[in-house]
């Protein structure tokens, strides 16, 4: 089925081919009847002119024979005298017929006619004239001769002249008058052609027309059929929407045109009340402005808004809504109203601010108990770092000196064991040190015992300071120190127990100027024991002392 579009299109065109056809059915009649008219006129202005002069011609052509005759036969003078002036009059006659012929306007050929016609007037009219003059004269027979042998046979032949133009022009106008009925016929049978064209193209754009119309009848019909449908079935969605929700309906500046039971319900207002309100009616102070301004933002801009909103009753108790707003748009895209669709969602959001509440409590709790947990954490923490601290005091107490705060001679015993032990397994080099100061019971006898404590903690200190921090330095016993070299030859060891010596005669100690001290020095080897590593030092030493302090002995 052509589209209404293309059945309009097909319409047009066929009505445009009717006018068309119609006009030109017009110009046609027209101009055929202006071309019979035409030819009408010509036969009439025309022809007929020249048909009643060439009658005239040869009225008056006959007349004047006849006269001429008459005149040379007569005897009576007063007869022969009218008849000669009745023969001039026809001569009159025919001049101005023939004067009336050639002033009509004429073919070639009917114009060599007349000069023929002319030509043979001109010989036979001196003739008639001589036979006249004769006959005055009184020369009635040479009258009659020349009558009879030149001027009647002249006679004859212009009014043969006469006639032959006459049938001539008879002729001619009988053949226009046929061509004009020929015209006519013609005109008339196109003029019927036309208007069966004009019928049949009226009869097909009529039927088509008809047609197309039953199409939309019938397309009417189906369409009205499906919208009844559709109204009902909307009729039914509005019932179970009307059963379900809250629905109103504002127009484009939020004034209510139209709301429900169940919004009347909810509200606690009349639908008189509600009707014409705006719908700020409702606004509850839970919301912040901007809350509504968005809100109005989205819909105003056509979009559809989604969302909760407590609204506020009558009876100035809140609601909240689970809400939805469908602007209405018109042809040009802008919102005409607004139809919104709310489910009443007090409860749950009653139960929700519930479920926040107890949630806070538990949040609440949970953080004191952690605060609290945390707090007997760092409690115990501390405990445990002070027990740590204690027994690192222990254990350092256990193996230190307190008089020096070097180390004492189980740190030392137990070092030697694993020097000597590491020597042995890595075959690398290690040497002890012991060393004594020299006299140093009259120091004490001389200066008292805290004195001497004194002298004893700066020395060791002062040591200390001059060693390696992988050297095990301890206090032996009373005043003997030993130094424990590991990776130490005995060369290394000689230098090292030579520069102490050296700085401890120099340095000068508080209370008693300076010490001396004597060394006695040894290397370990391989299958030493701990205790003759320490003796051959001990034997060095007790050298040392004997070759007069002050100095180094090795073992
Ligand atoms: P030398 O070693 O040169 O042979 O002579 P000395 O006087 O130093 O002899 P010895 O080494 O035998 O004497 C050690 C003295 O050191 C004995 C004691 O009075 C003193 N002494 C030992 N331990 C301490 C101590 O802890 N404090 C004090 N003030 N004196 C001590
Ligand atoms: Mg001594
Ligand atoms: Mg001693």
């Amino acid at each position: 089925m052509a589209s209404n579009a293309q059945a309009v299109r097909i319409i047009a065109t066929g009505f445009a081919a009717l006018i068309v056809l119609m006009i030109a059915l017009v110009i046609f009649g027209l101009v055929r009847l202006n071309e019979v008219y035409k030819t009408v006129n010509e036969i009439v202005t025309v022809e007929h002119v020249a048909i009643k002069s060439l009658y005239i011609m040869q009225g008056a052509s006959r007349e004047r024979a006849m006269l001429v005759h008459k005149i040379a036969q007569t005897e009576d003078p007063f007869d022969r005298e009218e008849l000669i002036q009745r023969f001039y009059d026809q001569a009159s006659v025919f001049v101005q017929a023939r004067q009336d012929m050639q002033a009509l306007r004429r073919s070639e050929e009917e114009k060599s006619l007349l000069e023929k016609l002319y030509a043979g007037t001109s010989t036979t009219a001196p003739l008639l004239q001589q036979v006249v003059n004769l006959v005055q004269n009184g020369q009635l027979a040479e009258a009659r001769r020349l009558l009879s042998e030149k001027a009647l046979p002249a006679q004859t032949r212009v009014i043969q002249s006469v006639t032959q133009m006459l049938e001539y022009e008879l002729s001619k106008s009988t053949k226009m008058a046929d061509t004009a009925r020929q015209k006519q016929q013609q005109g008339g049978w196109f003029m019927i052609a036309s208007g069966a064209g004009v019928i049949v193209l009226s009869g097909l754009i009529a039927l088509f027309v008809i047609r197309r119309l039953s199409d939309l009848v019938q397309n009417l019909v189906h369409t009205s059929g499906d919208l009844r449908i559709a109204l009902r079935d909307l009729q039914f969605e509005k019932q179970a929407l009307d059963e379900h929700s809250i629905v109103s309906i504002t127009d484009a500046d939020g004034n209510i045109t139209y709301v429900n039971q169940k919004f009347i319900d909810a509200s606690g207002y009349t639908r008189e009340e509600l009707l014409g309100q705006n719908h700020r009616l409702l606004k509850s102070d839970h919301h912040p402005p901007s809350f509504f301004e968005d809100l109005w933002e989205t819909i105003s801009s056509g979009h559809v808004w989604h969302g909760q909103i407590c609204n506020r009753a009558r009876n100035g108790t809140r609601y909240w809504v689970e809400t939805t707003i469908v602007p209405f748009l018109d042809d040009a895209g802008l919102p005409y109203q607004y139809v919104s669709i709310r489910t009443e969602i007090t409860p749950m959001k009653e139960a929700e601010r519930m479920l926040q509440q107890s949630k806070e409590q538990l949040e609440t709790m949970v953080q004191e108990r952690t605060n609290e947990l945390a707090r007997t954490n760092s409690e115990l923490q501390s405990e445990i770092d002070r027990r740590k601290q204690l027994e690192e005091n222990l254990r350092s107490l256990a193996i230190t000196d307190t008089l020096t705060g070097i180390h004492n001679r189980r740190k030392f015993d137990e070092a030697l064991g694993s020097e000597m032990s590491r020597a042995g397994r890595y075959d690398t080099p290690l040497s002890l040190v012991m060393f004594d100061i020299d006299h140093f019971k009259q120091i004490n006898d001389t200066r008292g015992h805290l004195v001497g404590d004194r002298i004893l903690a700066a020395l060791a200190a002062f040591v200390a300071e001059m060693i390696r921090s992988h050297d095990v330095f301890a206090r032996y016993g009373g005043e003997e120190f030993v130094i424990l070299a590991p990776n130490t030859d005995m060369n290394g060891c000689r230098k090292l127990a030579e520069k102490l010596r050296a700085a401890i005669e120099r340095h000068a100690f508080t209370g008693i100027q300076h010490v001396t001290c004597s060394f006695g020095l040894a290397d370990h080897k391989r299958g030493d024991t701990a205790a003759g590593f320490l003796r051959r030092a001990d034997v060095a030493l007790y050298r040392a002392k004997k070759n007069g302090r002050n100095r180094v002995e090795e073992e």
